[in-house]
């Protein structure tokens, strides 16, 4: 099973772990709900369950 996650703009793959957070767009709660962005250009890539962290 792999976590790396595409990224459109920069066309290439970006290890999760290497992704940057922030909160999730909507009434998402951010304790249990975070945006995986890309590292390099701030794509939003994923939205992800945090809340079992
Ligand atoms: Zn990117």
């Amino acid at each position: 099973m792999t976590d790396d996650l595409y990224c459109d703009t920069c066309e290439q793959w970006v290890a999760r772990s290497d992704t940057t957070r922030s909160e999730p767009m909507g009434n998402l709660d951010p304790h249990a709900w975070q945006m995986l962005c890309c590292p390099t250009c701030g794509n939003r890539l994923k939205t992800v369950f945090v809340g079992d962290e």
